[in-house]
């Protein structure tokens, strides 16, 4: 049997590496909506990566960052947390 070597790859297409649905880890938050703490979308309330391509709103992930229990790593993945920059 010969399989032939389809493209699939290339269509296969890109996307960002977020999280299941594209909600918030922290806030279960649609990306496309802002944070709990926020009314309006957009610049005011940004996403932030993390060095292990997980992402947050900001303000989700610097609340918990201020939280004792984080111990400053990645809610997700519990690696210590780095900006990508
Ligand atoms: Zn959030
Ligand atoms: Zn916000
Ligand atoms: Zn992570």
């Amino acid at each position: 049997m010969k399989l032939t070597i389809t493209d699939w790859r290339a269509v296969a297409g890109w996307k960002w590496d977020v999280p299941d649905d594209d909600v918030c880890g922290i806030c279960r938050a649609p990306f496309d909506a802002c944070c709990p703490g926020c009314k309006i979308p957009g610049d005011d309330c940004p996403l932030i990566w993390g060095e292990c391509s997980h992402v947050f709103h900001m303000h989700c992930l610097l609340k918990w960052l201020g939280s004792e229990t984080s111990q400053q790593q990645c809610p997700m993945d519990r690696r210590p947390w780095v900006t990508a920059s």
